[in-house]
C-alpha cells in the first residue's frame, strides 16, 4: 500500500490567508480542496509539497443566481450535479459532474478542483518506485526529456478535467483571488498547451467562484469516452451548447477534452442560421477532428480517440436539435 509522506497541513480560514501562507512558501507548498487527484500523487510522489495549504473552510461552497448562476468553488461535484438550477439550465455541466470518476470521489472532489486538475499521462501517473525503473521524464524533472516524443520541446500530458469543456461551452467565467489581488477571468482562457504550466493563473492564485451567463433559449449536453464507465478520466470528451431563437441556431459553442494538453474551444459559427441539420453538424465535427491531437500516452489509441472527437461532436449537436 503507498502511503501518504509527512507534510505540515493548514488550514486557514480565509481566502486573504490561504494565499498570505502559499506566497511565503510557493515552492514548497500547494493548495488542496477536496485532495482527491493530490493526496493519490503524493503517495506517488509526483507532488511533494512539505505544505498542504487546505481551502476547505476558506473557499465558499455555496450557490447563488439572479441572471446568471454563480458557484463556490468548494462546492462538491455530487452538489453540482444535483443541484436543480444546474440540471435545467446547465445540463452540460450536471452530466460532466456527474461521470467524473465514483460517487465518493465526487462526494469530496471540488468543482474548484476539477477546473485547477493536473494534466495526465500513463508515464507520469505511476508511483515513485516504477518511475525509478523506467526513468523520470520532463514534468518532474527538467533536465530529463519526454518519454512519449522525445524531440518534443513540451510535456504533452493531457488536459482531463470533465466539466472544463462543459463550462467552456456554457461560456463560463471564474472569479481569482491572488497575491495581487482578484479578477474575473473566462474559464477558456485559464489553459495553456503545455503539459506542465497548464494553468494561466499566477503563482499562490485561488479560484473562488465559477460565474455562468443567463441560461435562456440554451441547450447543453456533455459525451465521455472512457475505458470503464465506472470511474475512469476521458479519454475524449465533447460538450456542445446552442440557443435556440425562433426555430433556427442563435449561438453555438463546441468544446472538447482529453485531446491535447489543453481544452479546446471548437469554431462552431456554422451552425448559426441552422435547424442543427446534417450538413451543419457535419462540418463542426469536422473542426472538432482537426482541433484533436492526441498522443500515445493515455488509454484508447489516437485515431480512435480522434475519431471520437467527430462522432461525440455529431452526436451531441443531434441531441441539441430542437424537440
Ligand atoms: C480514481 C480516480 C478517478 C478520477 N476520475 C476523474 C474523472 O473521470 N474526471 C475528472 O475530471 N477527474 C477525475 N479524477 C480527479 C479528481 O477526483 C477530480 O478532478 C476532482 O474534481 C478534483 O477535485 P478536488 O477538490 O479533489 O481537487 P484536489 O485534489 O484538492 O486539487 C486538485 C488541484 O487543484 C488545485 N486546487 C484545488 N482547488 C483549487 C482552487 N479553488 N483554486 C486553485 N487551485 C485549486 C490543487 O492545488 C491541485 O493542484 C479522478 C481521481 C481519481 C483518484
Ligand atoms: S507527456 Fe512526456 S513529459 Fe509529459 S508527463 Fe508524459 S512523458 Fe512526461
Amino acid at each position: 500500500m503507498l502511503r501518504l509522506p509527512r507534510f505540515q497541513f493548514v488550514e486557514p480560514a480565509t481566502v486573504a490567508e490561504a494565499i498570505r501562507l502559499r506566497t511565503e512558501a510557493l515552492d514548497s507548498s500547494m493548495y488542496v480542496a477536496g485532495g482527491t487527484d493530490v493526496y493519490p500523487k503524493m503517495k506517488r510522489r509526483q507532488f511533494q509539497p512539505a505544505t498542504v495549504i487546505s481551502l476547505a473552510r476558506a473557499v465558499d461552497d455555496s450557490f447563488s443566481n439572479g441572471t446568471s448562476l454563480r458557484i463556490g468553488a468548494g462546492a462538491t461535484l455530487t452538489t453540482v450535479s444535483e443541484d436543480a438550477r444546474v440540471r435545467s439550465g446547465y445540463r452540460a455541466l450536471a452530466e460532466a459532474a456527474s461521470l467524473v470518476s465514483t460517487p465518493q470521489l465526487r462526494n469530496m472532489g471540488t468543482i474548484g478542483g476539477n477546473v485547477c486538475l493536473d494534466t495526465r499521462c500513463n508515464w507520469y501517473d505511476q508511483s515513485l518506485f516504477w518511475r525509478t525503473a523506467e526513468g523520470f521524464c520532463m514534468k518532474t524533472h527538467a533536465d530529463v526529456v519526454c518519454r512519449v516524443a522525445p524531440s518534443s520541446p513540451r510535456c504533452l500530458a493531457v488536459a482531463s478535467a470533465d466539466t472544463v469543456p462543459a463550462l467552456i461551452a456554457l461560456d463560463a467565467t471564474v472569479q481569482v483571488a491572488g497575491p495581487n489581488g482578484e479578477r474575473t477571468v473566462s474559464l477558456a482562457d485559464c489553459y495553456r498547451e503545455d503539459g506542465i504550466r497548464y494553468l494561466t493563473l499566477a503563482p499562490g492564485e485561488i479560484v473562488t467562484e465559477i460565474r455562468l451567463p443567463a441560461s435562456d433559449g440554451w441547450r447543453s449536453t456533455y459525451l465521455k469516452q472512457r475505458d470503464r464507465n465506472s470511474f475512469d478520466f476521458p479519454i475524449a470528451g465533447v460538450a456542445a451548447a446552442v440557443r435556440w431563437d425562433g426555430g433556427v441556431v442563435a449561438a453555438a459553442r463546441v468544446a472538447i477534452t482529453a485531446l491535447g494538453s489543453r481544452p479546446v474551444a471548437v469554431e462552431a459559427s456554422a451552425l448559426v442560421g441552422t435547424k442543427l441539420e446534417d450538413d451543419a453538424i457535419a462540418a463542426v465535427a469536422d473542426v472538432a477532428h482537426k482541433a484533436a491531437r492526441p498522443m500515445d500516452n493515455t488509454s484508447g489509441t489516437i485515431s480512435q480517440r480522434k475519431r471520437a472527437a467527430r462522432v461525440f461532436t455529431e452526436r451531441a449537436l443531434r441531441e441539441l436539435r430542437a424537440a
